[in-house]
């Protein structure tokens, strides 16, 4: 078959050369072909030097490379892809393991697969496209699911309505790509049980990504009054409570992420006194809580920047959410305090988090610097795939 031809402007092939996977559309001069978007293309420099094969697409990042060997990328080579993600997890410890059948099966670029995310839940993998190649090859994504982890997976669910851009002539229904469940699901997360709702749910239903800071709260939790703001599902209220803390109030400001939280909190804690979940606006909330209320917050919030172009405004957002909680919180008090935002690196983030801090004029030590775990991981030639970034805080 004869690939469409990629040109790239002179000098523009740096990037691809120290193996960046993205190739941005003001670097091209010339394509050769008519390529449609999802296409397989080949890049190559002004000289007629191959480079690098990915998918087309229109936009700023015109093709996500998967590949800078020349080849087929045909069923056989997306198993391989596959086969070798899942044998990093099991390496990891988080695949073929009783007491935890959640985790990330595929990171995009960190697993040299870029536009696909897929996240395990017990015996249903959600796979999510960022790319239109991805969407156009979902069905071999999903055989080769199945042919890898065998009968640990029987049902392949479609999730990309609201991550691929809306193209007249490309159809995107979310479904099974095989077999069915009734979303009675139990997925199980080191040892502790909660329903991932990947229908109707954020992202592919659960945030995977928390799964060792959430262990790492655990060992915080004893006798402790918990506030785990931004709390989706609940995740970092159970592991407080199995931690053995006091008390854990819940708030996120979605009425149906707070049903959940209450749902999973029952599943492992049935009856339990301890636990109150609220929805309501995380503002509001920390503007009308008391002082010294909470020994251990945790501030886990949404994106607050999607581009860099509202990169000012973001790190504004993060200073006055975490300037209230250094405010209120408890003398000796622990400040598990995040940033998922891809547009706001780590220095950053720590700048924020510091000015909110010297605006209390508390005595503040960090404690624990925290990102994304091993199944989340970062392709060393892509840092831009480094996202979360938390900070455990002591605060006098
Ligand atoms: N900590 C969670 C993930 C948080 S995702 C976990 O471990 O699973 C971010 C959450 O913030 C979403 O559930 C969203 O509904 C909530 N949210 C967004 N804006 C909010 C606001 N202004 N106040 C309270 N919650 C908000």
């Amino acid at each position: 078959m004869d690939f469409i031809k990629i040109i790239l402007k002179p000098k523009k092939e740096e990037s691809l050369k120290r193996f960046h996977p993205w190739v941005f559309s003001g670097a091209i001069q010339k394509i050769v072909g008519n390529p449609n978007e999802g296409d397989i293309v080949d890049v190559y420099t002004c000289n007629n030097e191959y480079l690098a094969t990915g998918h087309y697409q229109i936009g700023s990042i015109a093709v996500r490379v998967f590949s800078f060997e020349k080849g087929n990328a045909d069923y056989n080579f997306w198993k391989g892809k596959i086969e070798k993600a899942y044998q990093l997890r099991v390496a990891l410890g988080l695949a073929e393991n009783p007491n935890n059948n959640t985790y990330r099966l595929v990171h995009g670029e960190g697993d040299s697969i870029p536009g696909l995310i897929i996240d395990i839940y017990d015996q249903t993998a959600v796979l999510q496209a960022h790319s239109i190649g991805i969407h156009l090859i979902r069905e071999q994504l999903a055989k080769a699911i199945k042919e890898v982890l065998g009968d640990q997976i029987k049902n392949v669910f479609y999730k990309s309505e609201s991550t691929l851009p809306f193209k007249a002539n490309i159809q995107v229904e979310d479904g099974y790509l095989m077999g069915e469940c009734d979303n009675e699901c139990l997925a199980m997360e080191n040892g502790l049980k909660f329903h991932v709702d990947w229908l109707k749910g954020q992202k592919t239903g659960f945030f995977v990504d928390q799964r060792e800071n959430r262990a790492l709260l655990e060992t915080y939790s004893k006798g402790r009054s918990v506030l785990n703001m931004f709390c989706y599902t609940g995740g970092f209220s159970f592991y407080a409570m199995r931690g053995g803390a006091k008390l854990v109030h819940s708030v996120d400001s979605s009425a149906k992420a707070i049903e959940l939280t209450k749902q999973n909190v029952e599943i492992n804690f049935p009856n339990d006194p301890r636990h109150e979940a609220y929805a309501v606006d995380a503002f509001k909330f920390l503007d009308e809580m008391s002082d010294k209320q909470y020994d251990l917050i945790v501030l886990d919030p949404p994106a607050f920047a999607k581009h860099r172009d509202v990169l000012r405004n973001a790190l504004q957002g993060y200073k006055k959410l975490n300037a209230k909680a250094f405010e209120k919180i408890k003398p000796g008090g622990i400040l598990f305090t995040f940033s998922c935002s891809q547009a706001v690196n780590k220095e950053q983030f720590r700048l924020a988090v510091f000015s909110a801090a010297a605006m209390s004029g508390r005595n503040v030590r960090i404690l624990h610097q925290l990102t994304q775990p091993a199944d989340h991981p970062v392709n060393i030639y892509h840092p831009e795939g480094e996202y979360l970034k938390g900070l455990v805080l002591y605060v006098e």
